[in-house]
């Protein structure tokens, strides 16, 4: 028995007997669930699947794909594999089966395994008072989240997250287990934090949490005929809020399924999301000029840091999806109109949401020591997607996506955001061009034979510039 890449039984199972993690090859009758991605649409078919239980494993399997001249894919949850290069003939290496995290309540920190998901680490640190920089949803990776930045809803307050990482350790390229920090390595630990996951596999990630117990917190829900009205006031007031508040304005259009709350179910709605890091008296007067306009349904209320991942309504399993992403230097109402025309009452549309994020605050101010992503000069970021069982309807929801997208471009800032880049794309378009020049430096000493394959590559700096 040989895999696909000419790796022969013999070898395999010297791996397997080598790692305290499991490994598969195609035909193994566990190849399927363990190099099945978390966005079902994305088929990835490597050489060979290894979920790894420790750094060890990592490093072992590391040197195991470089002695069989293997590229390796460093996966967690698959959230993130649409725009990843094919992984044919290559390890996907996960880290799902790492999920060990430690709160640090004293120092105001946590330590996650590569493997973990947000919501291992925003109920245990929420139970001492404290909230981390985690997204929207609670089981996307906190690896390739941070790697990528990281946009959540203490984003205006604090920054992206990866800029409250404090170390990581990672096995690069040569099988080596560093661990990299402010003192120590300070190529990768710039690198992993905005720049991906282009320098090697990370095993561990520490980050600073935030004195935050309680927010007010909620969504508006407005019929989505009021979706001119509704933007427009909430783009208008966006101008008006204290880096305190973070806020969403959406168009969303829920499917007729049984587990869909019965208000919302089958309905499209314009929506306004918001967080803000204070109590009811403040955040209901900030809120006022919205709420004043008649929501079919309001939850603000004062609620723990953790269910602020509930508010967004992601979806709690995987599913096929497709999307797109834009960084928008300015929203103006010109930009609001050309979104209402394409996914508001009127369109003929497969997107489930459209939705825009507000930025500025902490993001627009250079982070003191910041990684690759120091600060967003964008005033907006955009996120539009579907869902796309089929492959025909993958094609139409993506040309959907991109139809938004298009129809901003007036308004593009020059490279779009890393994390929301669903399309197939170079690390150039998803940074700031002097961070992507500083990557290729830095993957030309670490990685020159391009081993690692990442959501957004980068090309080493002697192979092409
Ligand atoms: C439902 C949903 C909600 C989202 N909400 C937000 C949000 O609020 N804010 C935001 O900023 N983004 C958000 N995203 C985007 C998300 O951050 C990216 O898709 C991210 O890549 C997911 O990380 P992951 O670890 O779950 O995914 P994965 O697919 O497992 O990883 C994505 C990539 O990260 C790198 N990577 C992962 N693990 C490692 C590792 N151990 N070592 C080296 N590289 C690694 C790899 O390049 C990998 O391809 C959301 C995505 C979805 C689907």
């Amino acid at each position: 028995m040989s895999t696909s890449n000419a790796v022969t039984y013999g070898t395999i199972q010297t791996l397997r007997m080598a790692i305290a993690g499991e490994v598969f090859v195609p035909g193994d009758p566990g190849y399927d669930p363990a190099r099945r991605a978390w966005n079902l649409a994305v088929d990835e078919r490597p050489a060979v699947v290894v979920v790894a239980r420790s750094a060890a494993d990592v490093a072992r399997a590391v040197r195991f794909a470089r002695a069989q001249g293997m590229r390796i894919a460093p996966q967690g949850t698959g959230h993130g594999a649409p725009p990843l290069e094919p992984v044919d003939g290559a390890m996907l290496l996960r880290t799902s089966r790492m999920r060990d995290v430690r709160i640090d309540p004293a120092a105001r920190t946590a330590r996650a395994e590569a493997g973990a998901l947000w919501q291992d680490v925003t109920i245990p640190a929420g139970e001492h008072g404290l909230a981390a920089l985690a997204g929207s949803s609670p089981d996307v990776g906190v690896t390739g989240y941070t790697l990528g930045g990281g946009i959540g809803w203490l984003a205006r307050r604090y920054g992206l997250a990866a800029n409250s990482v404090t170390a990581a350790e990672l096995v690069i390229p040569d099988g080596r287990l560093v661990r990299v920090d402010a003192g120590r390595e300070p190529d990768l630990f710039w690198a992993v934090r905005g720049g991906g996951g282009s320098v090697g596999v990370v095993t561990a990630l520490e980050m600073r949490l935030y004195p935050v117990r309680e927010l007010y917190a909620g969504v508006l829900f407005f019929p989505i005929q009021r979706a001119a009205e509704v933007l427009h006031a909430w783009r208008e007031w966006t101008g008006t809020v204290p880096d305190e508040v973070t806020s969403i304005g959406r168009i969303m259009r829920f499917p007729p399924l049984p587990e869909v709350p019965e208000p919302l179910r089958g309905r499209a709605f314009a929506l306004v999301e918001a967080a803000y890091l204070g109590g009811e008296g403040n955040g209901a007067e900030l809120i006022g000029p919205l709420r004043q306009l008649g929501p079919e349904l309001d939850t603000f209320a004062t609620i723990p840091a953790p269910a602020l991942q509930q508010l967004h309504m992601d979806p709690s399993q995987p599913l096929p999806g497709q999307g797109d992403g834009a960084f928008l230097a300015d929203a103006p109402a010109a930009a609001i109109d050309a979104v209402v025309a394409l996914a508001g009452p009127d369109a003929d549309t497969l997107l489930a949401s459209v939705e825009i994020r507000h930025l500025g605050g902490a993001l627009a101010r250079p982070a003191p020591g910041g990684g690759a992503q120091p600060s967003i000069d964008a005033k907006y970021v955009m996120f539009a997607g579907g869902f796309s069982p089929t492959p025909d309807l993958a094609e139409a929801v993506r040309g959907h996506a991109q139809a938004v997208k298009d129809a901003l471009a007036a308004w593009h800032a020059g490279y779009d955001y890393y994390n929301f880049e669903e399309t197939p794309a170079a690390a150039s378009a998803v940074l700031p061009p002097a961070s992507y020049r500083r990557l290729q430096k830095i993957k030309a000493s670490y990685d020159p034979g391009q081993v690692i394959i990442s959501t957004h590559p980068v090309w080493p700096a002697q192979v092409r510039t």
